[in-house]
């Protein structure tokens, strides 16, 4: 099964990704993520995503996709993937449904979970990244057992610079131009599924099961 999570920043698709993940048996996958891990070890796509991250712009489709393509061809993501920010262009979403028919599959479900941008700003405030493996959380809906301490490895939790008010703006408008395009892209397709992202997480979950099942 292949899912692809649309949504803007922060609206929760990294969360539901995960859980999907973990449900179906698939890998998540995350460019951020990967961008994030190559930040952390100083290497040269590191460096340069960085440059275009702090600021909440799109790292370019060509540096994107590559990343993209590589993780994909690996022999974990034979019976599936859920792709976590990924497409955020449509040129992105062209080059991943050439390989996928390539091997003559197809996307199966592309799940936009949908916050309205009011709820996003407010939820970005609350938003904590561990320093060390990257697990998210946040201070009112979905807080760590002990304040400001990753429950998964103990480290200390931050505010991520592409998390800070400034770049969530950016961000917002950068998603509004190039990535909400992609929730007509995958409607014209008939693999697009709607839920409402501004429910409680486990119930978002369930919407997503049924959806899936
Ligand atoms: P995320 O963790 O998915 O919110 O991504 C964090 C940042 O990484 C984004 O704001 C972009 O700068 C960059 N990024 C992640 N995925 C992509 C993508 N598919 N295309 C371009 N930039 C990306």
């Amino acid at each position: 099964m292949k899912v692809i999570m649309l949504g803007a920043p922060g609206a929760g698709k990294g969360t539901q990704a995960k859980r999907i993940a973990s449900e179906y048996g698939i890998p998540h996958i995350s460019t951020g993520d990967i961008f994030r891990a190559n930040i952390k070890e100083n290497t040269p796509l590191g460096m340069e995503a960085k440059s275009y991250m702090d600021k909440g712009q799109l790292v370019p489709d060509e540096l994107t996709v590559r990343i993209l393509l590589d993780r994909v061809a690996k022999d974990d993501c034979k019976n599936g993937y859920v792709l976590d920010g990924y497409p955020r262009t449509i040129p992105q979403a062209e080059v991943l449904d050439e390989a996928v028919a390539k091997f003559n599959e197809k996307i199966d479900y592309a799940i936009n979970v949908d916050v309205p941008d009011e709820n996003i700003i407010n939820r970005m405030s609350g938003r904590r990244a561990c320093v060390k493996c990257g697990a998210t959380y946040h201070v009112k809906y979905m807080p760590p057992v002990k304040e400001n301490v990753c429950d998964a490895c103990g480290s200390e939790l931050i505010i991520r610079d592409d998390d800070k008010p400034e770049t969530v703006k950016n961000r917002l408008s950068v998603y509004h131009e190039q990535t909400a395009p992609l929730i007509e892209y995958y409607r014209n397709k008939g693999i697009l599924k709607e839920v409402d992202g501004t429910k409680d997480i486990d119930v978002v979950f369930e919407d997503i099961k049924n959806i899936l099942k």
